[in-house]
């Protein structure tokens, strides 16, 4: 069966390696993200793309209606659009108390308001029963990360989820989110990884390699399938032993 699949920040990493996997199932898949012409050049073999910045309502509802003429039902909803802030326009102070503004903010914007704004526009076109909305936290909500803003805004989804797993568990619809350790070959670390800290976040995993956009992909793709129908309200850390440690 074709199911629709919408996937925010499906232009670039893991959405798009996620994208690739559903499309290679035959499903219809929506790329999501800011940039159009990334969205077109993401080689993801028959996929419709919307440009749309998910911090604004605004653009929210342009997709909700795009989604509507396109595709009526969401089966499965991916929300990979996130980052760290550090690929943002800078908070054009130097003053402390501004910067710690702007990156509370800006991380909150990208994490966490992404992925509300989308879902509760799109929640009433979910599949019922069988629908499927998966968050991408990271193991930073576990462990921090450095002054905490973006940690804060990927763990802010988790009680997000619980509540929407318990409002939309009654139509049979599945709310989980995974959790990554450290993925390479994606934008998130714009030019910022060098060989030592690749290193280091390497040296955390217990089987001593970083994760790639499949990995994560793969575990989406699993939560998506009717063989995870009754896994609901979950984290599934995704990061080679990293979290726990040596
Ligand atoms: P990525 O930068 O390649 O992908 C993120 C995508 O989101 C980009 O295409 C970006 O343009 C898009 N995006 C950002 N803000 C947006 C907005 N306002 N509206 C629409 N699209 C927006 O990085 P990735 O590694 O593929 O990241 C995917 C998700 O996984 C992110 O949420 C990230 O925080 C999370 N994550 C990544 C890692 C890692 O090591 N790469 C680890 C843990 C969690």
């Amino acid at each position: 069966m074709t199911r629709n699949i919408v996937i925010s920040g499906g232009g670039t990493g893991i959405g798009r390696a996620a994208a690739r996997v559903f499309a290679a199932d035959g499903d219809r898949v929506l790329l999501l993200g800011r940039r159009a012409e990334v969205l077109e050049k993401a080689g993801v073999p028959g996929a419709l793309t919307c440009a749309a910045d998910l911090t604004e309502p605004g653009d929210v509802r342009g997709v909700a209606r795009f989604v509507a003429q396109e595709l009526g039902t969401v089966d499965v909803l991916v929300h990979s659009a996130g980052g760290a802030g550090n690929l943002e326009p800078g908070p054009g102070s130097d003053d402390p108390l501004d910067r710690v503004a702007h990156d509370w903010t800006v991380n909150f914007r990208l994490n966490t308001l992404t992925a509300v704004l989308l879902t509760e526009a799109l929640k009433d076109r979910l599949a019922d029963p069988g629908g499927r909305v998966l968050f991408l936290s990271s193991i930073a909500a576990y462990r921090g990360s450095g002054s905490g803003a973006y940690a804060a805004a990927k763990a802010a989804l988790h009680p997000y989820a619980h509540d929407l797993a318990r409002q939309l568990g009654p139509r049979g619809v599945t709310v989980n989110v995974v959790a990554p350790g450290y993925v390479e070959d994606t934008e998130f670390f714009g030019d910022g990884m060098t060989e030592e800290r690749r290193a280091r976040l390497v040296g955390e995993t217990v089987n001593g390699r970083a994760g790639t956009p499949g990995d994560v992909a793969a575990t989406l793709h699993w939560l998506a399938s009717p063989l995870a129908g009754h896994i609901t309200s979950q984290v599934i850390q995704v990061n080679g032993g990293a979290e726990r440690g040596h």
